[in-house]
């Protein structure tokens, strides 16, 4: 929209205040200049390496100054394939820095999908670390798109020939940058959509969407973070920029700390222990293992205060179980198309008499983010009433939300209005007090005799039995019902639950017709690369259950 500024025409009256572009390099220049002793710490192998935010400028200058030797100019994509470590952290500062795009690739992706992306992407540079040498080779070898430059960072013990070595690469740079003014509209990172439900699909980060995002997710009442934070992203850098983490910390001048490949429990476990971290974030699945390792050790974790939890539901037994270590869970929603912080469940004044209310109000995904605008619309699109009940479609658009994919038009159409909302794709209710609950996804529903189910409910209550430790529930084709729900669960050691009694004491919780028609136990649940159930594959694997049954 176009701004006229015209007293003469009665248009609005210009303001005093300068127009600074919002940029990736005003975050990175406030850090060097203004916390230049907080900490990037990060795992390399059997290593902790340690680096002052000075010392961490002066290699993302190098970088800057490599990335302009091997070619790279403003515009270009230059890929990531890496774990959360420092040299991941300098590309996330460089490369846009330059002008260029990083396009930070999930590393759990098939050959032929991350072939797919970084063809799609038209990536020129490819920065891979050791441990994945196997991954991007096998990538590599699919991909059509030859004269990529292809940079390993760190040892591996299998060699990808023609590669080049990263250290190597930045040893002769100068560590002073001349940083260009890189208009604040302009793209500096790209990232493809973990393809839950298709197709994987681009979305382009702005300087400025980057900076707002960053600003906005680290106020008080969403995450929190403060300059005394020792902050340890479990969700992957990869992941939506590990929830914008990589920028709110060094604007607010916390400590950085990167596990790299060490996401089991008991590295997790270890480094917040030994770097004395404050605060975490990642998806469900990484904080049940967590947890359960913690309790079978009879221990806490007592500087640890708080993690965000986001990517899917969160249980709420996982929540209870968590406070009850004394850590306070926080749940969170948000998407790639949004940067991808939406909202943040936080408590409010308001609830400040009814510690019960509150409570559940925490279970639930909670409130929006000022940068963020909202609709909850029914089938007609008209906006359902906030009393937690009705159900309805969420709309957004915002500062930081996406309003077309990148060089998707097909995809574009389906998922955006003209005017910029974006449809998430996701069902949910809204209270009074505008906490949202995710209900489901539009594809994840089970339609049964006219009939709603909500997967995500019935799983949040499986999640909660005590001889399971994971749940997934997901529609098959039924030829009475149209669809039944099913679930797949994975039995906590120790249990021997059987299929009677779990729908039995489900049967307590949930009214027959949404009780599952099968338990199905299983070793493990097919995910995506960002840990989320991959209910596509699980649909088509039991797709004949019932029709067998019922020939
Ligand atoms: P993909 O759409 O490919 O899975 P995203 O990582 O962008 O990639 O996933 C966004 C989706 O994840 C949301 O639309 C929502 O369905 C789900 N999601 C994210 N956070 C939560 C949460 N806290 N509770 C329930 N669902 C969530």
């Amino acid at each position: 929209m176009a701004t006229i500024f015209s007293t003469a025409t009665g248009g609005p009256l210009p303001s005093t205040m300068s127009d600074q572009q919002l940029s990736i390099r005003a975050i990175f220049e406030h850090a060097m200049k203004s916390h230049p002793r907080k900490q990037i710490v990060s795992r390399d192998g059997p290593e902790i390496l340690r680096f002052t935010y000075a010392e961490f400028g002066k290699r993302v200058a190098k970088l800057a100054n490599a990335l302009r030797t091997l070619g790279v100019r403003p515009g270009d994509r230059v890929a990531s394939f890496a774990w959360n470590g420092h040299r991941h952290l300098e590309l996330y500062y460089a490369v846009p820095m330059i002008g260029a795009v990083l396009h930070t690739v999930n590393i759990r992706l098939f050959p032929d999908q991350a072939a797919f992306v970084l063809d799609h992407a038209g990536d020129r540079v490819v920065f891979y670390d050791g441990s994945l040498t196997k991954a991007i080779k096998a990538a590599a070898a699919l991909d059509p798109g030859a004269g990529r430059t292809f940079v390993q960072m760190g040892a591996s013990s299998e060699s990808f020939e023609g590669a080049l070595d990263y250290e190597t690469l930045l040893a002769p740079e100068a560590d002073t940058y001349d940083w260009p003014d890189v208009d604040e509209r302009s793209a500096a990172i790209l990232c493809y959509t973990s393809a839950t439900t298709g197709d994987p699909k681009g979305v382009l980060f702005s300087h400025r969407s980057t900076f707002i995002h960053a600003l906005a997710s680290g106020l008080a009442d969403a995450l929190g973070i403060t300059e005394r934070d020792r902050v340890l992203p479990i969700v992957p850098m990869f992941h939506v920029n590990a929830w914008g983490t990589p920028f709110m910390c060094l604007m607010i001048g916390a400590d950085f700390i990167m596990p790299m490949e060490r996401l089991d429990p008991a590295g997790v476990i270890e480094m917040c222990d030994s770097e004395r971290v404050t605060f975490s974030a990642g998806v469900p699945t990484v904080w049940m293992a967590v947890r359960d390792m913690l309790r079978a050790q009879n221990r806490s974790l007592p500087l640890l205060k708080r993690i965000v939890i986001g990517g899917s539901a969160m249980p709420s037994s996982l929540m209870d179980d968590l406070n009850a270590l004394g850590i306070e869970a926080i749940h969170a929603w948000g998407m790639t198309e949004m940067s991808p912080i939406g909202t943040v469940s936080r408590d409010i004044s308001e609830l400040d008499g009814d510690p019960d209310k509150q409570r559940r109000e925490r279970y639930k995904q909670g409130r929006f983010s000022p940068i963020v605008q909202y609709r909850i619309v029914d089938e007609s699109g008209n906006e359902v009433a906030a009393d937690g009940v009705a159900r309805g479609e969420l709309l957004v658009r915002g500062y930081a939300v996406a309003k077309e994919y990148y060089n998707n038009p097909s995809a574009t159409e389906t998922a955006f209005e003209p005017d910029g909302w974006f449809h998430t794709g996701d069902v949910v209710t809204m209270d009074e007090y505008g906490y949202i609950e995710i209900v489901d996804r539009v594809k994840d529903f089970i339609k049964s005799g006219g009939e709603w189910i909500s997967s995500v409910e019935v799983e949040n209550i499986l999640m909660g039995h005590p001889g399971l430790k994971e749940a997934c529930v997901f529609g098959i084709p039924h030829p009475k019902w149209q669809e039944r729900p099913v679930a797949t669960v994975v039995v906590r050691e120790g249990h021997e639950p059987d299929e009677d009694a779990i729908r039995a004491w489900l049967g307590d919780k949930l009214a027959k017709w949404q009780t599952p028609d099968r338990v199905i136990f299983v070793d493990t649940i097919p995910r995506t690369g960002v840990g989320k159930f991959l209910k596509r594959d699980l649909r088509e694997r039991y797709k004949a259950l019932f029709a067998e049954k019922d020939a």
